[in-house]
């Protein structure tokens, strides 16, 4: 999609640190991080959120929580971590292209 950050990012125009890649998704690390491990996990198709991507292709989200899973076991992380798919301008989304953040490290705040 014209102008979508993520799909940029996806097909390499835009820089990333990238830390996986399946068929269907890639993981980058947040440019921003809010935790000791942030990284996004993004379908390589654009979809507007996770909502959207559960109704087209609920195998692609099976696939992303997969793909966040084993970005957490690379990195050692070992307490555990936290997914969280903002949604909507009232839910905090900023990047209208589907994304997980993972969110690993100590002292992640309570609901
Ligand atoms: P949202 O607020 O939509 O749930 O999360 C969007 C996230 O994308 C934010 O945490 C923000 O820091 C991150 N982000 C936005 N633009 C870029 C970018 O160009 N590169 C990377 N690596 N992260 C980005
Ligand atoms: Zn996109």
């Amino acid at each position: 999609m014209a102008d979508c950050v993520f799909c940029k990012i996806a097909a390499g125009e835009i820089p990333a640190k990238f830390v996986a890649e399946t068929a269907g998704t890639v993981a980058f690390r947040d440019m921003s991080p809010k935790a000791q491990v942030h990284v996004l996990v993004i379908p390589r198709r654009h979809y507007p959120n996770l909502g959207a991507v559960a109704a087209a292709e609920p195998a692609l989200v099976a696939e992303m929580v997969s793909a966040a899973a084993g970005v957490a076991g690379a990195e050692g992380v070992a307490e555990g971590y936290r997914i969280i798919a903002n949604t909507g301008l009232g839910g905090g989304q900023t990047v209208f292209h589907a994304h997980l953040h993972m969110l690993a490290g100590p002292s992640l705040p309570g609901f």
